[in-house]
């Protein structure tokens, strides 16, 4: 059997987003699966993550999902395909373990939960908690605001480095994995 590296992705619940989201989490799905890099993610099958880790399987490869009892029970939201469906008893620990099961991280469009993920891993990696790499997937500029507000954050002394020092930012699914180091 192929051995595996990990990485965990952060992405949208939401399903009522633009299209060209959809597609860049399908084509990272399978790239995933081709490059034998396993999706650890938040067990949900809606929204970008659902797409992500059907695509990951439609190209047979690997899903460990995490995801806490209550969402688990409220019905169609949990990716019931994972090969692994790790259940936690709350959101922290859901986010304890997509953290430490992990050789890299994504950051693909979402919202408020994707937001607080990304800036989790992100303060971890700042004061050195973790040295694992953070690739952002910047599709259609979707997150240019935030990076500018992350500059202005530096030039007002709010961080002494560039945030460039903490995480590469890419555009294209092609890019993620060799930014991770993953899959080669
Ligand atoms: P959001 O960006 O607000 O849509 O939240 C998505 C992120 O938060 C994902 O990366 C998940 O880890 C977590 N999350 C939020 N809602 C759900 C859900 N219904 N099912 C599974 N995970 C969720």
């Amino acid at each position: 059997m192929a051995s595996y590296r990990s990485a965990t992705v952060y992405c949208s619940s939401s399903d009522q987003i633009d299209e060209a989201f959809v597609e860049a989490a399908k084509r990272l799905g399978q790239l995933f699966a081709e490059k034998h890099v396993q999706l650890v993610n938040g067990g949900g099958s809606v929204g970008l993550m659902g797409v992500m880790a059907r695509a990951v399987h439609e190209h047979g490869g690997r899903v460990v999902g995490v995801i806490p009892h209550a969402l688990k029970n409220i019905e169609g939201v949990a990716y019931q395909a994972s090969d692994e469906l790790v259940l936690t008893e709350t959101m922290r620990e859901r986010k304890r373990i997509m953290y430490e099961r992990s050789d890299g991280y994504v950051v693909l469009a979402g919202g408020y939960g994707t937001l607080e993920e990304f800036l989790e891993v992100l303060t971890l990696r700042k004061l050195n908690y973790h040295d694992r790499p953070i690739v952002v997937l910047n599709t259609n500029g979707f997150y240019d605001d935030l990076l500018g507000f992350f500059d202005k954050m530096t030039d007002a002394g709010f961080s002494r480095e560039p945030a460039s020092k903490y995480f590469e930012v890419v555009t294209e699914p092609e890019s993620v994995l060799p930014t991770l180091g993953l899959g080669e």
